[in-house]
C-alpha cells in the first residue's frame, strides 16, 4: 500500500482540505519546482486558474488566499493561521507577492488569479493551473486537489490508477492461496490489502488486530515509537482544536452567513448543568459539543486535523474525545470494560504507557486502515462522490476505531465501519455559500453520534452480517458517479439554492 495512516491524518488549517489545504500545497509545490529548477529569483509573472469545484466554491473555502500563502512558501502544516489574514491582505494591497518568501513579483489578484466558474480540467473536478514567466520562458503545470489535502499531477493520477490496478491483480494471486501468509509476513514488510475482505483475511492468516497489522505495515515508514509520537501529536492537536473551538469569545463565524458559533455557549451550559443532568442521553450532549467546536474551528480556518477531510474534520476527534471520556476514561470505567483491552496492541505499546494514549493510538490506526479502504477504492472528495465521501467516510473510520477500543474482533470492526457507511450512502454535499458550515457543522455532531451506535451495534453481533463494507464502499462510488454535479461540492444545488444567503 502507498498509502499509511498519518496519509489519514494530517495537521493543517480550515475550512477545507481539498479547497483550503491541497491548493496551498500545490502552490508550494510549483514554488518549489521553480526553485529546484534555479529559476525562482528570475520569476516576472505568475498566473493561477482555479477550476471545477474550486472554482465555483472557492472563495467561500478560502482556496484564492489559500494560493496566495502556498506561493508565498507557507506550508498548511506550520503556517499560523492568523497570519493568513493580514498575508493575503498585504499581497492584495500592494499588488506585490514575496514568491517562496524570497522574490518579488507583481501579482494583482483580480487579474492573475482567476475562479474558472463552470470549466473544469479534465482529470479531476478539483483542478488548478499555475504558470510562470521565468528568463523568457514558460513555466505551466496542472494540479488536482483529491481530497484530504492530497495534490496530484496528471501523471500522477494516471500512474495512480495504473499502481491501483497492479495492486488489484497482485491482490487477485493472493487472494488464490499462492503466496499464503509468507507474503509480506516478515516484520518490516509491508502486509498487502487493497479491500477490506483481504484485510480481514490478512488479520486472520497472522492472527492481528488491524491496528497490529497496521503498525507492521507503517515500520516501513517510522519506527514504532514515532509513529506512536505522531499519533498522540494528532490526538494532540484534537484536543487544542476542541478547546479553541469551546473557548472562542468572536459570536459568529466568518464568511457573510452570520452562523452562530455554538460551542462554548454549549460548553458552558453543560458544565453549569452537569453532564448527568439531563438522562441517559448526556455522553451524546458532549459528542456534539466536541464536533461542533472542532468544526468551527475549522470554518473560521483555524489549526485544524484533516480526518479524512477538513469538513468531516470533527467526526474522529468527537468520537475519540467520547471515548476518552465516557469509553476508557473515568466516566466509561466499569461501563463498557473497553479500558482493559485498550492496552494490549497499537504502536510502540510499553509497560509503562498510559492506557488511554494506547486507546488512543490504537482508535487511529484502525481507523487509518479503514480510511486507505476509502481512499483506495472510491473517494473522499466531496467534489468527486458528494458528502458521503467525506463525512460517511469518517463516520466509518470513527465507528471502526470506537469498536476496536470496545475489544471488537476484525470483523466486528468491518461491521461497525459498514453500517456507520451504510446510513450515510447517497449524500449529497451543497454548503451553503460555498462555506464548509452548512449543512456542514451541524452534520459532523450528526455522524459522530451515528458512529458511536454504529460501533455498539456491531459489538451486539458476532461480526458476521449481510452487506459487506467492500460492497458499501464500491456502492458509495457508484452512488457518486451517478450523482450530478450541482451536488458535488459546487453549491449550485440543494440546500445551497435552497437557503437564502443574506
Ligand atoms: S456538505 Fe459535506 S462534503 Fe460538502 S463541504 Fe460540507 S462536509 Fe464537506
Amino acid at each position: 500500500m502507498s498509502l499509511g495512516v498519518l496519509d489519514l491524518f494530517s495537521i493543517g488549517i480550515g475550512p477545507s482540505s481539498s479547497h483550503t489545504v491541497g491548493p496551498m500545497r500545490a502552490a508550494v509545490r510549483f514554488v518549489d519546482e521553480l526553485a529546484e529548477a534555479g529559476l525562482l529569483e528570475r520569476v516576472d509573472t505568475v498566473r493561477v486558474g482555479l477550476f471545477g469545484s474550486l472554482g465555483a466554491t472557492g472563495i467561500g473555502h478560502g482556496s484564492d488566499s489559500a494560493v496566495l500563502a502556498g506561493l508565498s512558501g507557507k506550508e498548511p502544516e506550520t503556517l499560523d493561521p492568523v497570519s493568513m489574514g493580514p498575508l493575503v491582505a498585504e499581497i492584495r494591497e500592494t499588488g506585490s507577492l514575496r514568491l517562496g518568501g524570497r522574490t518579488d513579483v507583481p501579482f494583482d489578484v483580480a487579474s492573475d488569479l482567476t475562479l474558472h466558474l463552470r470549466e473544469s480540467l479534465p482529470g479531476h473536478p478539483n483542478g488548478m493551473r499555475i504558470s510562470a514567466e521565468a528568463a523568457g520562458e514558460l513555466i505551466e503545470r496542472e494540479y488536482y486537489s483529491v481530497g484530504g489535502g492530497f495534490v496530484v499531477t496528471a501523471d500522477e493520477l494516471a500512474a495512480e490508477k495504473d499502481a491501483a490496478e497492479a495492486i488489484d491483480a497482485a491482490g487477485d494471486e493472493a487472494g488464490s492461496g499462492g503466496d499464503g501468509p509468507g507474503a509480506g509476513g516478515r516484520d518490516g514488510d509491508v502486509i498487502p490489502f487493497s479491500t477490506a475482505d483481504e484485510l480481514l483475511e490478512q488479520c486472520r492468516i497472522r492472527g492481528l488486530s488491524i491496528a497490529e497489522l497496521m503498525t507492521v505495515n507503517e515500520r516501513t515508514r517510522q519506527t514504532d515509537e514515532t509513529l506512536r509520537a505522531r499519533l498522540l501529536e494528532i490526538w494532540s492537536v484534537m484536543a487544542e482544536c476542541v478547546h479553541n473551538g469551546c473557548t472562542r469569545e468572536e459570536t459568529t463565524l466568518p464568511g457573510g452567513l452570520k452562523v452562530r458559533r455554538r460551542a462554548p455557549e454549549l460548553k458552558a451550559k453543560l458544565e453549569t448543568a452537569g453532564y448527568r443532568a439531563s438522562g441517559s442521553l448526556d455522553a451524546l450532549e458532549w459528542v456534539n459539543l466536541y464536533a461542533l467546536a472542532v468544526n468551527e474551528e475549522n470554518a473560521s480556518g483555524g489549526r485544524i486535523v484533516t480526518a479524512p477531510t477538513n469538513g468531516a474534520a470533527g467526526i474522529i476527534p468527537a468520537v475519540l474525545h467520547y471515548m476518552d471520556r465516557f469509553v476508557t476514561g473515568d466516566e466509561g470505567a466499569g461501563s463498557d470494560g473497553a479500558d482493559a483491552g485498550a492496552s494490549e496492541d497499537g504502536a510502540g505499546a510499553s509497560a509503562g504507557a498510559s492506557a488511554a494514549d494506547d486507546a488512543v493510538v490504537k482508535f487511529l490506526l484502525t481507523a487509518g486502515a479503514i480510511g486507505i479502504l476509502f481512499k483506495r477504492n472510491a473517494s473522499i472528495s466531496g467534489a468527486e462522490v458528494g458528502c458521503q465521501g467525506e463525512v460517511g467516510s469518517a463516520c466509518a473510520m470513527a465507528a471502526a476505531g470506537l469498536c476496536a477500543v470496545l475489544g471488537g474482533t476484525p470483523e466486528q470492526v468491518e461491521n461497525a465501519a459498514e453500517i456507520g457507511l451504510e446510513h450515510n450512502l447517497g449524500l449529497t454535499c451543497d454548503p451553503v455559500g460555498g462555506l464548509v458550515q452548512v449543512p456542514c457543522i451541524e452534520r459532523n455532531a450528526i455522524a459522530s453520534v451515528k458512529a458511536i451506535n454504529a460501533a455498539r451495534l456491531a459489538m451486539h453481533g458476532d461480526g458476521s452480517h449481510r452487506v459487506s463494507l467492500d460492497q458499501a464502499i464500491e456502492t458509495m462510488r457508484q452512488t457518486g458517479a451517478d450523482m450530478k454535479s450541482k451536488y458535488k461540492e459546487t453549491s449550485r444545488g440543494g440546500l445551497a439554492v435552497n437557503v437564502v444567503e443574506c
